[in-house]
C-alpha cells in the first residue's frame, strides 16, 4: 500500500493505452504526477476500456500497450511506493457507475462536448460514432469519482471532461440531497496542449505525429527536421516569426534555459538564425531529456513480472476503493439494496 496521508487530497489521472506515451503527456501531466504524488493520494488508471471505444477492431493494440504506458510511468517516475497504478477493464465497479451516470447526462449535452467533436472529425467517424466513444467522458467521470478524486493533472483537451463530470456529480448530489460525491478540479500546466510536429493539432498516439518518450536518437533527429517553422523564413538572414512557429513551442516546453531562449527568439524574428541551428538546439534538449527516460525503461522492460506485479497490486487496491463508492452511490440514489 503507497505511503499516504488519510488527508492528502485525492488525485485521479490515466491514459488510454493506444500507444506508448510521448512528449505531450510529460509536459501535460506526467511531470505533474510525479511533482504531486508525495503530497496527494495518487492513483493512475491504465484506461483501456476507454482506448477500445474506438479501438474495437483491433483490441490487440489495446492489451499491448498496456505494459508499454506503465513502463513509461515507472520510466518517469511514477513511484509505486507513493501512486497506486491500475487497469481499467479490471474494475467492474466502475462500469456499474457508468450505467448509473448515464442517466444523468443527455445525447445533446454529449455531442455538444468540443473534445468529443474535435476527435470525432479528426477520427474520420462521420456519422458512424461508436455509442462507447461518444459515452467515454460519462465512464471518465465514473471514474474519477470512485476514487472521489478532487484533483486531475491533464492536458487543455482534458478540461471540458471534468467540466462534464462535475455536471454529473452536481445532478447526483442533488438527487440525493447530499454530497455523495466531490467535484474534481483539473490542474493544467503553462502549457498545456503540445502541437504535434507538424503543427496541425495536438500530438496524440493515435494520429502519428508524436515524439515517444522511448524515442531513440536517430527517431529524434528524424522528427525533428520534419518540425513546422515559419514557411516564409528562406534564407537564415531573413526575420522569421516565432509564433505558430513549433520549435520554439518546444523549446518553450522543454530547454531549462528560458534567457537563451528569448535570445534565440529576438534574433530569429530579427534575421540571421537559420532553422538548421535552431533545430539542432531542440534535438540536443530533447536527447538530454530522454536518454535517462529510455535508459530507464529499457532497464525495467528486462523484468516484465515486476512491472505486471505494479499493476496487479494497484488493481487490488483500487477494487476495494472503488467498490466502496459504487455501494455509497446505490444507496444514495436509494436502489433496493438485497441484503
Ligand atoms: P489518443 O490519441 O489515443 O487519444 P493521446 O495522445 O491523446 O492518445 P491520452 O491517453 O488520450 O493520449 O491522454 C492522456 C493524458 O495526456 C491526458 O491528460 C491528456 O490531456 C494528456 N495529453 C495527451 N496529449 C497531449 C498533448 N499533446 N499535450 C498535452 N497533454 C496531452
Ligand atoms: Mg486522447
Amino acid at each position: 500500500m503507497p505511503h499516504c496521508e488519510n488527508f492528502a487530497p485525492i488525485i485521479l489521472t490515466g491514459d488510454r493505452p493506444t500507444g506508448p506515451l510521448h512528449l505531450g503527456h510529460y509536459v501535460g501531466t506526467l511531470k505533474n504526477r510525479v511533482a504531486m504524488q508525495r503530497s496527494h493520494r495518487q492513483f493512475v488508471l491504465i484506461a483501456d476500456a476507454q482506448g477500445l471505444t474506438d479501438n474495437a477492431d483491433n483490441p490487440d493494440r489495446i492489451r499491448r500497450n498496456v505494459i508499454e504506458v506503465c513502463l513509461d510511468y515507472l520510466a518517469v517516475g511514477v513511484d509505486p511506493a507513493y501512486t497506486t497504478i491500475c487497469l481499467q477493464s479490471s474494475l467492474s465497479a466502475l462500469n456499474e457507475l457508468t450505467l448509473f451516470y448515464l442517466n444523468y447526462v443527455t445525447v445533446a449535452r454529449l455531442e455538444r462536448n468540443p473534445t468529443i467533436k474535435d476527435e470525432i472529425r479528426t477520427r474520420g467517424f462521420g456519422r458512424d460514432i461508436p455509442a462507447g466513444f461518444l459515452c467515454y467522458p460519462v465512464a471518465q467521470a465514473a471514474d474519477i469519482t470512485a476514487f472521489k478524486a478532487t484533483v486531475v493533472p491533464v492536458g487543455d483537451d482534458q478540461v471540458p471532461i471534468i467540466e462534464q463530470t462535475n455536471e454529473i456529480v452536481r445532478r447526483i448530489n442533488r438527487q440525493a440531497a447530499r454530497e455523495v460525491l466531490p467535484e474534481a478540479k483539473a490542474v493544467v500546466p503553462k502549457i498545456g496542449r503540445l502541437p504535434s510536429i507538424d503543427g496541425e493539432g495536438k500530438m496524440s498516439k493515435s494520429q502519428g505525429n508524436a515524439i515517444y518518450l522511448s524515442a531513440s536518437r536517430h527517431e529524434i533527429g528524424t522528427a525533428v527536421r520534419r518540425m513546422y517553422t515559419d514557411p516564409g523564413h528562406l534564407r537564415i538572414s531573413d526575420p522569421g516569426k516565432v509564433e505558430g512557429n513549433v520549435v520554439f513551442t518546444y523549446l518553450d516546453a522543454f530547454d531549462p534555459d528560458v534567457d537563451a531562449v528569448a535570445d534565440l527568439k529576438a534574433s530569429y524574428r530579427h534575421g540571421g538564425l537559420g532553422d538548421i541551428a535552431l533545430k539542432q538546439r531542440l534535438e540536443q534538449v530533447l536527447e538530454t531529456l530522454i536518454t535517462p527516460i529510455r535508459e530507464r525503461r529499457a532497464e525495467l522492460s528486462r523484468r516484465p513480472d515486476d512491472v505486471i506485479d505494479v499493476l496487479r497490486q494497484g488493481t487490488q487496491t483500487s477494487r476495494i476503493v472503488t467498490q466502496q463508492t459504487l455501494e455509497e452511490l446505490r444507496e444514495a440514489l436509494g436502489l433496493f439494496i438485497l441484503a
